[in-house]
């Protein structure tokens, strides 16, 4: 796409906007729920930042106070590796699963 070609890039997992990385990982309606499932458990509240580079950031800086950093590190890495393998699978397998499924 960066260079000029068109192709077909439709989010695998909403199929309502274009599969880019930070729809992927931060702001797809799926990922946003896995999110949401973490961030209720640990009571945090958390805007959403636009880019993955900012969320991790943001991520490192809500978890100053983490007693555990190392666990606290692999949260936001978790979500994506779970959003990842769902996109994979759908995309290679045709195998959709339910988000409650990944958690
Ligand atoms: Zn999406």
């Amino acid at each position: 796409m960066k260079r000029g070609i068109t192709l077909c890039s439709r989010c695998f997992l909403c199929g309502e906007t274009s599969e880019t990385v930070n729809h992927l990982f931060l702001h797809c309606k799926y990922t946003h729920h896995l999110w949401r499932i973490f961030l209720s458990l640990k009571g945090i509240s958390w805007t959403m930042p636009r880019k993955v580079a900012e969320a991790l950031l943001c991520w490192e800086e809500a978890g100053v106070h983490a007693k555990d950093k190392g666990r606290w590190r692999v949260i936001p890495r978790a979500i994506w590796w779970a959003v990842w393998k769902e996109r994979n699978s759908r995309r290679f397998e045709s195998i959709e699963n339910n988000v409650q499924k990944l958690n």
